[in-house]
């Protein structure tokens, strides 16, 4: 199924961005884009192989836009495969692998685009789906999934910081015919050679890792407004984000620390959880810089006034992940040198900045 080394560059003309394939998985982008459950902000990235180029979503983007929007990089993939087999620092970012005549907005290639070069298959999707991380963050979490998963290809990969590292763990996991990878306190990746097959696929795999939320009770709208008054804070964008802190048991598990990257680079390292009696003014004042969510426990939750969309969808996200982990379940957190390296990338620096320039990329 690999395509043949050395073709790269020299294919670049015969790559048609308007064939069906591309067509559809631009449509398939946009749909689970627009689904909170499976993609949050600028987060997931899906890619199509055509002609030995690699078109994957460029970083800083929004999938959900993929149908209206060029947000499709080309990257030449044979030199791209040899720079993570080689575990050459270019295939980091893959910035420089890039087609520079097929990408007039210069987008950079997501920071993912190592795990989409490693699977051989023509489409790969790649979802922060809640009921797989939901999943993919407890001790045993891949005894969890033997018993949904079974007759998939599937392997389970424990976390690794996103690009090389998470890439060389991935390679050290595949088999010719996976075609589900798990990635631990992360997401997951399914791959298909074509967009239906991955459609279906990717509705296969969620459905079997589905699970019902624990119902949380309503927020306190009254009694956050008056946490907030004369503070830098505000209620949340999406209404759905204060069952993390209402449901007590979802409230424990966010205290303890951070759970898949995208939180901490959004929202983050872990979450602050106002004590008792504690306003947001009073909350933020024990804290060495002002968060951009706060938990109140049994109330709900407060954002900070500049807070951007990236960082309201992951306070959503943290709600609709914990409430799908039981009270009881050993949780994996990412250590302290886990959360500090996600928070020193330049790439993912990149990447806040894009989110950060705003409503264009929405
Ligand atoms: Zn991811």
């Amino acid at each position: 199924m690999r395509e043949p080394a050395g073709e790269g560059r020299l294919m670049v003309h015969s790559v048609d961005t308007g064939s069906t394939e591309f067509r559809m998985l631009r449509s398939l982008s946009a749909s689970i884009g627009a689904d909170p459950l499976l993609v949050q902000g600028a987060g997931g990235n899906t890619s199509i192989k055509q002609a030995g180029v690699l078109w994957i979503k460029a970083s800083g983007t929004w999938l959900k836009n993929a149908r209206d929007d060029e947000i499709m990089v080309p990257v030449a993939l044979a030199p791209l495969r040899d720079a993570v087999s080689h575990r050459s620092p270019a295939a980091e970012a893959a910035g420089q692998f890039t087609l520079a005549d097929l990408n007039p907005r210069q987008l950079r290639p997501s920071i993912e685009t190592t795990v989409h070069a490693l699977l051989p298959q023509k489409i790969v999707v790649h979802v922060h789906c809640v009921e797989t991380i939901s999943i993919a963050v407890q001790a045993n979490a891949e005894a969890l999934l033997e018993g949904r998963l079974r007759g998939l290809d599937w392997a389970f990969v424990p976390y690794r910081r996103p690009g090389l590292p998470l890439a060389q763990a991935i390679a050290e996991r595949l088999k010719p015919a996976t075609n589900v990878l798990v990635l631990g306190n992360h997401g997951l990746v399914v791959a298909a050679d074509t967009v239906a097959e991955a459609a279906l696929l990717l509705q296969r795999v969620t459905g079997l890792l589905a699970r019902q939320p624990r119902p949380a009770p309503p927020p306190d709208l009254d009694a956050l407004l008056r946490l907030a008054a004369g503070s830098d804070y505000r209620l949340p964008a999406s209404a759905a984000a204060h069952a993390v802190a209402t449901d007590l048991a979802s409230c424990r598990i966010a205290a303890s620390g951070s759970l898949y990257p995208d939180h901490v680079i959004f929202l983050g390292v872990g979450s602050l959880i106002a004590g008792p009696g504690e306003d947001a003014a009073a909350a933020v004042a024990r804290t060495a810089a002002a968060p951009t969510s706060i938990l109140f426990p049994g109330k709900g939750v407060l954002m900070r006034r500049d807070a951007n969309a990236g960082a309201e969808a992951m306070a959503r996200c943290l709600a609709d992940v914990v409430a799908r982990v039981d009270g009881a379940a050993r949780v994996n957190y990412l250590s302290r040198e886990e959360n500090a390296e996600l928070l020193n990338w330049d790439a993912e620096k990149y990447r806040q900045q894009l989110n950060s320039e705003g409503a264009t990329l929405q």
